[in-house]
């Protein structure tokens, strides 16, 4: 399998650390509002590449983090909790505030057929690891205490920035221009890994005792303390979406290789952005589409995953409702497409399929070449029914849009089409045949009063009840 890489810029052949098993971890979202799509296509990301790694025969160990504490409204440490924010808002307590939009978060991975990873932790359970992994720093002169917080010193860490190409000097001149610039900060790009309960934040509600007092973590720990302690260092790939390149992933790096000597992970995977009315969909705008919108739109959750299948991971994509209507068609098609009878008994080798999708997959997961060649099969006169539902399964162990599901409901909704009714449609194809197109529309008419339509196809026709 070849996998682009960030970290080099480049495609990699994949090579596990451990013989047939992968390491995995992918950044989880912070539980303080919904999950809005544009978040939700770095998951449905994440879970192709782990499909395409078990297609590939490997034993995948995935980990999350779900966020609930310490990250902050703004990326220069100076803002407040994001969950202690919002539970100020809603008049919850923190904790509830989390649970809630955890729960509503792993629904929108169930509604995507995203894949659970083997393990969820959130960021309050494993507080004990995060101090531990502090104390490390400090003792390695990587970190320092200040009357609010634990600093990291990225000065001392030479290779900051090295995910992102940015130059640590450039990035330190920058810092130091900005407005809101914390006094206590050695350099302006050092970050908090530990937050002391002092000005804005001596009210946290989420609080632990450690070496530095009653505090909070920050954000960035979290994800270097459980990666490190459940897959060991080095794993094999980190994932996350694009806008965590410059700060959170620099970060992580820089907190784990401080602190063990030895890279955190060997390749750095990320999903481009879904865009909105020509800028990127954010929470901080206002306006941003959840799960339950699509939903409530009358949409199938899978035709929004079928749209993200359409582009490659690593290029953007803009989101609109007359795009996801087009996707929603196209899977409904393709349904009716490998639902339809095949006249074809015998079947024929689909090796050269079969190779191909693999060749594609591998290709640094190029799903919509692959999704193009299940179409391509679905319209293959040459198949037979069983053929195509080989090629089916097969390829939807990737795709994961309950094709054979879809299918086999749809035909026995055809199964269950009223006598009558399809007395009137063999009439009508039967016109067709010889050509009295007005008296066969005339049926097509007389049909769609009673609440059905038909679907012409080369040498056969598909009756659907309309839905209402
Ligand atoms: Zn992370």
């Amino acid at each position: 399998m070849k996998l682009y890489n960030t970290l080099t810029r480049k495609k990699e052949n994949l090579a596990p650390i451990k013989k047939n098993q992968i390491g995995f971890y992918s950044c989880g979202p912070t539980v303080y509002n919904y999950a809005h799509i544009g978040n939700l296509r770095t998951y449905v990301f994440s879970d192709i590449l782990q499909r395409a790694l078990e297609y590939n025969r490997y034993k995948v160990k995935r980990v999350m983090n779900i966020t609930d504490v310490g990250h902050l409204t703004s990326d220069a440490d100076t803002g407040e909790d994001k969950v202690e924010k919002e539970a100020k808002k809603e008049r919850k307590t923190v904790w509830q505030v989390a649970k809630f939009y955890e729960k509503s978060f792993l629904n929108d991975l169930k509604d995507l057929n995203i894949i659970k990873p083997s393990k969820v932790i959130r960021a309050t359970e494993t507080v004990e690891d995060q101090i531990e992994l502090i104390k490390e720093l400090i003792k390695k002169k990587y970190a320092y205490e200040t009357d609010n917080a634990v600093y990291f010193d990225v000065s001392k860490f030479k290779k900051y920035g090295k995910l992102s190409g940015q130059n640590l000097d450039d990035k330190l001149t920058a810092a130091r221009d900005e407005v809101i610039q914390d006094k206590e900060k050695k350099n302006g790009a050092d970050f908090a890994l530990w937050f002391k309960l002092t000005g804005h934040h001596k009210d946290h509600a989420m609080h632990w005792l450690s070496p530095w007092g009653e505090g909070f973590p920050g954000w960035h720990i979290e994800c270097s303390a459980i990666a490190s302690k459940s897959l060991g260092q080095p794993f094999d790939i980190h994932t996350g979406g694009i806008d965590l390149i410059g700060t959170h992933h620099e970060n992580e790096i820089a907190q784990s290789e401080a602190a063990y000597g030895k890279p955190l992970a060997n390749i750095w995977m990320h999903g481009e952005f879904l865009n909105m009315h020509k800028g990127k969909m954010a929470k901080s705008s206002g306006s941003f589409i959840t799960m339950k919108d699509i939903k409530e739109k009358g949409f199938d959750a899978l035709a929004y995953r079928y749209l993200l299948l359409t582009a490659h991971y690593r290029t953007k994509i803009e989101f609109s409702w007359e795009s996801l209507k087009a996707s929603q068609n196209a899977y409904h098609n393709l349904i009716s497409e490998i639902s339809r009878k095949r006249p074809v008994k015998t079947g024929k080798n689909t090796t050269s399929y079969q190779k191909k999708f693999k060749q594609y997959i591998d290709d640094d997961l190029d799903i919509p070449k692959a999704l193009a060649l299940l179409w391509d099969a679905a319209k293959n006169k040459d198949l037979s029914q069983s053929n195509v539902d080989d090629l089916v399964k097969e390829f939807d162990e990737i795709f994961g849009l309950d094709l054979i599901k879809q299918s086999k409901k749809l035909s026995k909704e055809e199964s269950s089409i009223p006598q009558n009714i399809a007395k009137l449609a063999k009439e009508r194809w039967e016109l067709r045949q010889n050509r009295e197109f007005d008296k066969a529309d005339k049926i097509r008419l007389t049909l769609a009063n009673k609440g059905y339509e038909i679907e012409d196809q080369d040498a056969d026709f598909v009756i659907k009840k309309l839905i209402k």
